[in-house]
This record gives C-alpha cells, sequence and structure tokens, in this order.
C-alpha cells in the first residue's frame, strides 16, 4: 500500500521515473509520458486525454490525442482491467488461476491467443520462454511476496513440471489441458504486451492517429505525435538514480524491456530476480542486465524481452540475427557494454558508448 501511495505522489508531481521506485519493484518512464504527465494535470493541450490505472501490479497510463481520444482512453482503461481480471495468477477468480486450479478448461478468446503465442515462442526460443515456469515462481515467494531460496531437491522435483511441451491445447476447441499433475501457467511474461497491442487495436477502431500507452515501462506508440514528429522513448537504465540508457525515437512500436532489477529480493548479500531460467529454476544469469524488444507486435515485444534476458547476448544475437524483420533490441550486459542492433541504431541517442550489431555476426 505504501508503495501505492508513493506512485500516486510521484505521479500527482510528474515524476513518473525509476528514481521513485522503491525496494524490488521499479517504475519507468518516456520523456514523451512525462509530457504528458504535466499536461494532462495543467490541460495545455486541448486535445490530449491521459488517464491512469493500477493494474497487473503496476502503474499504467494511457494517452490519446484528438476528438476521439476520450472515448479510446476510457475504452483502453476498460480493457486493461477486462485483461487483468482475465490472466491475473494472483486473482483466484481469474480465467488463468481456475485453469491452474483444474488442471485445465476452456479458454476465452484472449487467453487461448496467448497460450498459442507463447507455445510458438517456447518452440522457437528452445525452451528459454516457458509460461508452465509458475510452480517455480511459487517456489521462489515471486508470487505471495513471501520470498525464499528453494532447496535444489524442490528445484529439481518442480523442474520436472517445468515443460510447455507437456501442455495438450487444442486451438480449434479453445481447450487445454496438462500432461503433468501439478503443472500451472502464467503469462506475467507475455500479458502486458498484449494488452499494450490490444489498447492499439482500439485507438485504430476509433479512429485516433497519435496515442501512447505506458504499462510500468513498457511503452507502445501508435501513429506519430501529433505534430508528426516521432515519439521519443527513454531506455529505462537498471541503476536506480533514474537515469536512461538512451532515448529511442519511433513511431507504431512497443519498446518493452525486461530486466532482472525489476524484481527481486535479497538474502545474505545475494540477489534473486524474477525472470527464471526454466533450464536451472535458477534466477537467470546468463550475463545481461537489460534487455529492450523493439518491435511492431507488441505481444511478440514481451515474450521476447523475457526470453532474451534468459538466453544471454550470444544466443540473443543468433536469435535476432534469424528473426530481424521482427524486432530490433538493445542490450546491456554485466560489463556495462551496450549494443543496439542496426535497424535502430540511427534512431539511438545515448550519452553512454554502444556497439552496434550488424546483421551476420
Ligand atoms: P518480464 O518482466 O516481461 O520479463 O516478465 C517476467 C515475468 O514472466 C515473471 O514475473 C514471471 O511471471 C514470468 N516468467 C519468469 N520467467 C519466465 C520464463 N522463463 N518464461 C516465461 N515467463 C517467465
Ligand atoms: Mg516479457
Amino acid at each position: 500500500m505504501k508503495k501505492f501511495f508513493l506512485m500516486v505522489f510521484c505521479i500527482m508531481f510528474g515524476l513518473f521515473i525509476s528514481g521513485c521506485s522503491s525496494g524490488s519493484t521499479k517504475q519507468t518512464n518516456t520523456d514523451a509520458m512525462r509530457q504528458t504527465e504535466k499536461s494532462s494535470t495543467s490541460s495545455e493541450n486541448q486535445d490530449e486525454v491521459s488517464r491512469q490505472i493500477f493494474a497487473m501490479d503496476t502503474y499504467m497510463t494511457v494517452t490519446a490525442y484528438g476528438s476521439a481520444a476520450q472515448e479510446a482512453v476510457d475504452k483502453a482503461a476498460n480493457e486493461i482491467e477486462r485483461l487483468d481480471a482475465l490472466l491475473s495468477t494472483g486473482d483466484e477468480l481469474s480465467e488463468i488461476a481456475q485453469i491452474n486450479q483444474n488442471g485445465g478448461g476452456t479458454l476465452s478468446s484472449d487467453t487461448s491467443y496467448l497460450v498459442e503465442r507463447s507455445m510458438e515462442l517456447y518452440e522457437d526460443t528452445d525452451g528459454a520462454f516457458d509460461i508452465t515456469i509458475y510452480p517455480i515462481m511459487e517456489a521462489w515467494g515471486f508470487t505471495s511476496g513471501n520470498y525464499t531460496i528453494p532447496s535444489e531437491e524442490t528445484l529439481q522435483s518442480l523442474l520436472s513440471l517445468t515443460d510447455s511441451s507437456q501442455i495438450k491445447f487444442n486451438k480449434e476447441t479453445s481447450t487445454i489441458s496438462f500432461e503433468k499433475e501439478g503443472m500451472k501457467i502464467d503469462l506475467g511474461g507475455i500479458a502486458k504486451g498484449y494488452t499494450s497491442a490490444r489498447i492499439m487495436d482500439i485507438y485504430r477502431e476509433c479512429g485516433i492517429e497519435s496515442g501512447i500507452v505506458n504499462l510500468g515501462g513498457n511503452v507502445q506508440v501508435f501513429g506519430t505525435k501529433e505534430d508528426g514528429s516521432q515519439w521519443r522513448v527513454a531506455i529505462q537504465s537498471p541503476e536506480e538514480d533514474g537515469s536512461y540508457l538512451g532515448v529511442l525515437s519511433t513511431q507504431d512500436r512497443a519498446v518493452i524491456t525486461s530486466g532482472g532489477y525489476e524484481r527481486y529480493f535479497e538474502e545474505d548479500g545475494n540477489t534473486y530476480h524474477h525472470i527464471i531460467d526454466p533450464s536451472t529454476g535458477h534466477p537467470a544469469e546468463n550475463g545481461l542486465i537489460s534487455v529492450t524488444i523493439i518491435s511492431a507486435d507488441g505481444t511478440l515485444a514481451d515474450g521476447l524481452s523475457t526470453s532474451l534476458f534468459v538466453m544471454g547476448k550470444d544466443k540473443a544475437v543468433e536469435y535476432w540475427n534469424a528473426h530481424s524483420d521482427e524486432f530490433d533490441m538493445i542490450l546491456l550486459t554485466e560489463e556495462k557494454t551496450l549494443y543496439v542492433t542496426e535497424g535502430i541504431a540511427s534512431q539511438f541517442r545515448s550519452e553512454l558508448e554502444f556497439q552496434i550489431i550488424e546483421k551476420g555476426e
């Protein structure tokens, strides 16, 4: 609750920045959003409608411009609440919680789509993205906040339940069941990207030409800014000082970041974060501290930010080489080397030195 009020305070004073975060979760910012926060309280721009919502454990801001902006933003807020109620593992009435409790069932069209995309990602990423990670998330206490380091024995036995190839999913009937008792799924690695993608659909249906959403640091921009210039999206830094890795100029893209610093706990001087390597059951430690994916497909961007964080730099570059028409990426390694793929290099500005990853490397 304290954190919630701190966030409200931050928002009221236009300080939607990482420096306002406390403890183990982190909020982020775009410079475009900072402008939005200011003008939503001062109504400098008559055309702009902006709304804040607390959902999916984070603070979200949806903004649209133009005559249909109010309708679009209201529909976006309803959509966020609808998806949160459907997908939240923590809410025992949610569809996902019911599926987990019953070991299967019939899925709604949204959940069915997300399971299908997640299973494709599981295949494409050699298992780095695996929604059957939920029992392991529970064992570490990430689902309850009662953090604990599970024994190796516990992890080994739960790893036998962590295997998306053991999900039986029928796309035609939208039914799902699990081959092993105790398997549970978690769409937390992909749900926010899907939510921002759905908001883009709503903006399109409402005839909006310019809009932006920031779902706890995961940003998706619709069109350009009203004046026709590109959105400037600040890429969050793992540092607690509110600094950025750089600023990306873009339009019609999702810009989604995964990092171990976003949610973690500390014990005996060690840090344990929430992105789990499904091959070990431990928080992924493969040399990356931040992965940002830039893609027209918000769902893909979110799924890949988690996956490539698990894979580590070399495999991430290999994956990008095979899929460079679908996304670009910004990687920060433990040694603090910043890499940017060539597709966005000319749109990225940073005070830090960065290396450009070219195709075929
Ligand atoms: P993100 O912030 O998008 O990287 O998502 C992190 C969330 O995804 C975690 O809080 C878990 O709910 C879930 N998760 C953790 N590890 C994995 C994994 N290897 N594959 C799929 N989802 C994961
Ligand atoms: Mg993700």
